[in-house]
């Protein structure tokens, strides 16, 4: 907002949060089946919290997912609330780096951090993921 001419301190007084959000397929129910994962998707992703994931799942195909190992889609979210504290600094700078290291202190969660625990929770595949989740490697230092 700042980035189209609206001053900070209005986006810092009139902004409660934003929210990012992508549209993943959930893992057919029906014929989800453990299933081990590559070495390069785990080298690739190495850093962004992938080591924390145990057990992988996808569907192998049925009638109910018409084959495609997925039925029906979830969310995966990433929600920026304005703090206090963000909003004090918003009103004195709109580095993006900045701005992102006091969000993280104030518990914001990375919508591939969400994707992740989507993934760990067996309700999508990492693949599903990797297709339509940015993978932003400068917020690993976040
Ligand atoms: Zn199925």
């Amino acid at each position: 907002m700042v980035d189209i001419g609206i001053p900070a301190y209005l986006v810092a007084s009139a902004v409660t949060g934003i929210l990012s959000q992508r549209l993943v397929r959930r893992i057919c129910d029906n014929c989800k089946v453990e299933v081990e994962v590559s070495e390069d998707i785990r080298a690739s992703l190495e850093g962004f919290g992938i080591e924390r994931i145990d057990k992988f799942y996808r569907g192998t195909g049925c009638p109910k997912c018409l084959n495609t190992g997925y039925y029906e889609r979830i969310a995966v979210y990433e929600l920026l609330r304005m703090s206090s504290n963000l909003r004090k600094v918003l009103s004195k700078t709109t580095d993006e780096q900045e701005l992102l290291i006091i969000a993280r202190k104030d518990g914001l969660k990375f919508l591939y951090e969400d994707a992740l625990d989507k993934v760990k929770a067996g309700l999508t595949t990492i693949e599903e993921v990797i297709s339509k989740v940015p993978f932003d490697y400068s917020l690993r230092e976040i």
